[in-house]
């Protein structure tokens, strides 16, 4: 039998309004009720959850409280290097999210030097075709420049959503497989 590892940290990051409640009530498993407030049950907004993903469960706590609009900055310097990896949202359809999701890995990569910090550069809201801001390639080559991977999902679609909390797992055990 494997055992299974973690519990992993994993931590939404993003500006207002980019879809991390929603993320959140996914991986609850609250999808069908995005504006529901079973997450109040969870009081502090954190999330437990065993997931399998390549046949070898994983236990991964999933964190949502980070709001970048109202975090002051000592709250910012103390959340976010408590994270074992990071899922940086932005909005397709809003271009200023998109350079929020660039700042935020800049104070990252200050917080958490350490190589090889699991992050999923995610542009959340591809389903708004009509509305959209910022392009694929953008994203792409944000992503190589930030050296993280690159996922475009849709939370109202639930499209890629599982993909991006999968990924984060991947990664984390490619990291502790080469320790
Ligand atoms: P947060 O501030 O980052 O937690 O963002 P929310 O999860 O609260 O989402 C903000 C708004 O965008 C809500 O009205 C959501 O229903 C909506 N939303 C979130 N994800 C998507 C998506 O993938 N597509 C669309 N069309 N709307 C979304």
């Amino acid at each position: 039998p494997v055992e299974p590892r973690g519990p992993y940290r994993v931590l939404l990051l993003g500006a207002s309004g980019v879809g991390k409640t929603a993320f959140a009530g996914i991986f609850a498993g609250a999808a069908d009720s995005m504006d529901s407030d079973d997450s109040e049950l969870c009081g502090d907004e954190t999330r437990e959850k065993m997931i399998e993903v390549d046949g070898e469960p994983a236990s991964v706590t999933l964190l949502d409280t980070w709001d970048s609009e109202t975090g002051v900055e000592w709250a910012q310097e103390c959340y976010m290097p408590t994270g074992d990896a990071y899922l940086l949202l932005y909005s397709v359809t809003d271009r200023a999210s998109f350079l929020r999701a660039s700042e935020l890995r800049i104070t990252l990569r200050r917080l958490r030097p350490a190589q090889h910090t699991p992050i999923i550069l995610v542009g959340n809201k591809c389903d708004l075709v009509r509305r959209r801001e910022v392009s694929v390639s953008e994203g792409r080559t944000c992503a190589a420049v930030f050296d993280c991977k690159f996922i475009e999902t849709s939370a109202a679609m639930q499209h890629n959503v599982w993909d991006a909390f999968h990924g984060i797992v991947r990664q984390l055990r490619l990291r502790r497989d080469s320790k």
